[in-house]
């Protein structure tokens, strides 16, 4: 049968369930450029406004991710394993989790990203580092990943580049927030790392993309079931992202606090929510029956010394320097203006603020600057007096950001904290 693509585009304009083959067929066309990126738009429209079933996006998963080539690992004991987050101001798990999920056995081939709006970058952090290179080959992914247990590195080009070419068109198209879409762009990267276990952390709140606990829910349910059905054991923890995760917001700033948590110290939320995503794939690698007797293994290595030990180990062999001394930028205070209870924080825009004094970017060109940052000194729930500081800025001219930084903050009578692991969802 021959397939026309503006039939399956008006298939999908009228709330059609979409086959397999028309879905390669459509791919696999748009990858070789036999089908036009116009076409492919409108067929993202079509998506964005109707959705997909389970079938389709695992089917367009499949298909994005069959757009390249795939990690091949030996066939041994090792179990690869891989954690997504998407993204929040503060949040650098990634940096204390690959070498913890190492220490724990298993296998990390951690492809990570840049910063997206407000939210910071796990590679950008990481360059804070003198040499560090976030520019492995596929052939050092395999080699390193096999010899020390973990890297942490971008996503090399011929990996699911049907991803990156629709990525850019739903860009600017208005279709990235459709949750097939998101679904399938982000699982067939990681799926592309042919692992066993995936664990998503999906964020919600005013520091992360999706804004809402009810989208975070949905988006979460439709990650899980794509991993599963797809036979990847895939499970994930909807987290809090209404303030900052941790204390240090920037680059260099977040490779310290990352430091402190592999050394037993951090904050408490970065060091839970560390535990927490290895407890997820322990117990669903089957490596651990028991939950509590999984987060005591883990942080058994971390106050061990044994993770920062394994971080040292993947810094130097991507070339970094993990003994340098980062450049921090000089400090200036941000103060309550009244006395009362923290009651919102307004981490977009404390994100904002970051980009604004040079820590992330507005344009893709833009070169990062990474000794600025910022140190939140209150959490949602604090009792502060008027005049005590808030946060401390690092950036050579404060006078700019403090003023944005200062209403981000909001003090008022009352405030309802709100725990930071909301649920756990398994397929
Ligand atoms: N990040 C991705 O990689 N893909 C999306 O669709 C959204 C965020």
């Amino acid at each position: 049968m021959t397939l026309i693509p503006a039939q399956i585009i008006a298939r999908k304009r009228d709330g059609a369930e979409l086959s397999d083959t028309e879905i390669a067929f459509f791919v696999t066309g748009f990858t070789d450029e036999t089908i036009p990126d116009y076409q492919m738009s409108a067929l993202a429209m079509a998506i964005y406004l109707n959705g997909m079933t389970d079938r389709e996006t695992a089917a367009l998963t499949q298909q994005m991710l069959q757009s390249g080539t795939t990690l091949q690992w030996p066939n041994d004991q090792h179990i690869q394993v891989d954690k997504h987050s998407t993204g929040g101001v503060g949040d650098k798990i990634s940096i204390p989790l690959a070498p913890l999920l190492a220490c724990l056995g298993f296998q990390v081939p951690m492809l990570s990203g840049r910063g997206l709006g407000a939210t910071g970058g796990t590679l950008d952090k990481l360059e804070s580092i003198p040499g560090f290179r976030t520019d492995l080959s596929l052939d050092e992914i395999h080699r390193l990943t096999q010899d020390i247990g973990c890297v942490i590195t971008g996503a090399s080009r011929e990996l699911a580049p049907a991803d990156r070419k629709l990525y850019a068109l739903r860009d600017v198209t208005a279709t990235v927030s459709s949750i097939p879409l998101i679904t399938a762009s982000i699982m067939s990267k990681k799926l592309a790392e042919s692992l066993d276990a995936l664990v998503l952390d999906v964020k919600f709140g005013s520091g992360a993309f999706i804004k809402t606990r009810q989208q975070a829910t949905q988006l979460a349910h439709s990650f899980v079931r794509t991993g599963n059905r797809m036979g990847v054991t895939t499970t994930a923890l909807l987290t809090d992202m209404n303030q900052p995760l941790g204390r240090m917001c920037g680059n260099a700033v977040e490779i310290q606090e990352s430091i402190d948590v592999m050394q037993g110290g951090g904050p408490d939320d970065v060091r839970q929510l560390t535990i927490e995503l290895a407890v997820e794939l322990l117990v669903s690698t089957k490596k651990e029956t028991n939950r509590s007797a999984a987060a005591q293994s883990a942080k058994r290595l971390i106050d061990s010394g044994a993770v920062f030990e394994k971080y040292c180990r993947m810094v130097r062999a991507q070339a970094g320097n993990p003994e340098a001394k980062l450049k921090v930028a000089s400090c200036a205070e941000v103060t309550a203006p009244q006395s009362g209870v923290v009651s919102e924080i307004d981490a977009e825009q404390l994100g904002a603020a970051i980009i604004s004094m040079g820590g992330g970017r507005k344009q893709m060109s833009d070169q990062i600057d990474h000794a600025v940052g910022l140190e939140m000194l209150v959490r949602i729930g604090d009792v502060v007096d008027k005049g005590q500081p808030l946060a401390n800025v690092f950036c050579a001219a404060p006078d700019a950001c403090s003023p944005v930084i200062s209403q981000a903050i909001t003090v008022a009578d009352e405030a309802n904290p709100v725990p930071l692991i909301v649920d756990r969802i398994s397929g």
